[in-house]
């Protein structure tokens, strides 16, 4: 029975939103309406490993409810398990359909085991000892949400749905027919044209990890892998989209919420260097300003491993080159987000989604530099403006689904869509 706004989300019948189909409607409205309402998905070959995929589920372990009072190191063993387990299933998966695999791939295979390894220990060490030490306490990890979208001037915390936004397109129509098809039997037009309310829209999306602080309020945490850590990452994220709307959203769901730990992880693993083969201008290992590892840990190694340079100074210049480079391997950067800021948020989120669902909403591309050169519809995008065979270009270079990708499957949060 679908009596309530929550049933209709129980049962998948929702238009749902997510950050990146706002972020594309605001980009370019083509783009958006051929994605999120066509449904075009451009054919592209899946990442035989996704590193991301693997690291996430070990991060699931380590900030685990039931096993944060458990021994570092059974739970550090156990992460590093699930890694190298959903790191196996890809490997197997991929091999599946090429029972000869690439060297590159191999090689990939085999490098990433260690390096999964050494991030996990480092996550260990500088994340989940430091958060228990604080008195942090994880809540619930890879959580998905979907939130009705009300309307903010609506003021009735007895119902908030009161006043939920409902969509009558026709992917809604699609979705509902198939769902009544199934369950009750068959439908007829004219019901969609009286009765039916449609179906609510929603803001969904998946959150890593729900965080209770020292205070006893709630953080909404993301963990992020990056080749390099970016510097200017504060100023991005006050103004951040995913920040605000997911702890718009738990609030929503009645958490005290304080904002959002931005937990950012270079894809490097802090390894103590390996020595050459051949001693060089003295010293015994390399200074190449690409190794991954600390000054501390470079330190440590060579003032161990070769004692004699170490104390006649010729690594000097190079710990210090270490120091002064900002050779971090993970950044946590902490926003704040307050009543009031999450009340704009809110609004914002119900003006943008009236206009996305609104009937009558024109579609016109919206070319620029920085839109364009990275758009997968440019090909589609070039034909409509030139008056030529959209359908046939968008039916040859893309997959029309009948759901969204994270209506398939679970969505990492380390992957990026179109
Ligand atoms: S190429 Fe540019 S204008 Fe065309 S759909 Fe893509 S973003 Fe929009």
């Amino acid at each position: 029975m679908l009596d309530t706004v929550n049933d209709y989300i129980e049962a998948k019948l929702t238009h749902s939103i997510h950050t990146s189909g706002a972020k594309s409607f605001r980009g370019c409205r083509r783009r958006w309406d051929w994605l999120t309402r066509q449904l075009y998905y451009p054919r592209t070959t899946a990442k035989p490993l996704e590193f991301g995929v693997a690291f996430h589920k070990a991060m699931e372990v380590l900030y685990d409810p039931m096993l944060w009072s458990k021994p570092e190191e059974v739970v550090t063993n156990l992460a590093i398990v699930t890694f190298r387990r959903v790191c196996e299933a890809q490997y197997n998966e991929y091999k599946r359909s090429f029972p000869s695999p690439d060297l590159e791939v191999v090689e990939d295979y085999t490098e990433r085991k260690s390096l999964g390894e050494g991030m996990i220990r480092h996550c260990v060490q500088n994340g989940r000892r430091k958060d228990i030490e604080a008195g942090y306490r994880p809540l619930l990890v890879e959580v998905a949400f979907e939130v009705p979208i009300v309307n903010p001037a609506v003021q009735d915390l007895e119902r908030p749905w009161v006043d939920v936004l409902w969509c009558k397109c026709d992917n809604c129509w699609d979705r509902f027919c198939r769902y009544v098809n199934e369950e009750v039997g068959p439908t007829k037009l004219d019901y969609r044209r009286g009765i039916w309310t449609g179906l609510p829209v929603t803001y969904g999306g998946r959150i890593d990890c729900i965080m209770e602080g020292p205070d006893g309020r709630v953080w909404v945490v993301d963990w992020k892998t990056a080749t390099t850590l970016a510097t200017d990452r504060e100023e991005f994220l006050l103004l951040d989209d995913q920040v605000s709307r997911y702890t718009w959203a738990m609030r929503y769901l009645q958490y005290d919420i304080a904002g959002f730990l931005y937990h950012e992880l270079r894809k490097a693993a802090n390894e103590e260097p390996e020595p050459m083969k051949v001693r060089r201008l003295g010293r015994l290992f390399s200074t190449n300003k690409q190794m991954a590892c600390t000054a501390e840990v470079y330190e440590a190694t060579v003032r161990e491993n070769d004692p004699g340079a170490y104390a006649e100074g010729l690594y000097d210049d190079f710990i210090q080159y270490l120091r002064e480079a900002d050779n971090r391997f993970s950044a946590r950067f902490t926003v704040y987000r307050n009543a009031r800021e999450l009340d704009a948020v809110g609004q914002a989120i119900w003006d943008e989604t009236n206009d996305m669902v609104d009937p009558s909403l024109r579609i016109y591309p919206n070319p620029g530099r920085f839109n364009c050169q990275n758009c997968a519809f440019r090909q589609p995008c070039l034909e409509k403006n030139s008056g030529g065979d959209v359908f046939y270009t968008l039916s040859t270079l893309f997959d029309q689904r009948e759901y969204h990708y994270w209506e398939k499957e679970p969505l990492s949060t380390d992957r990026k869509t179109v």
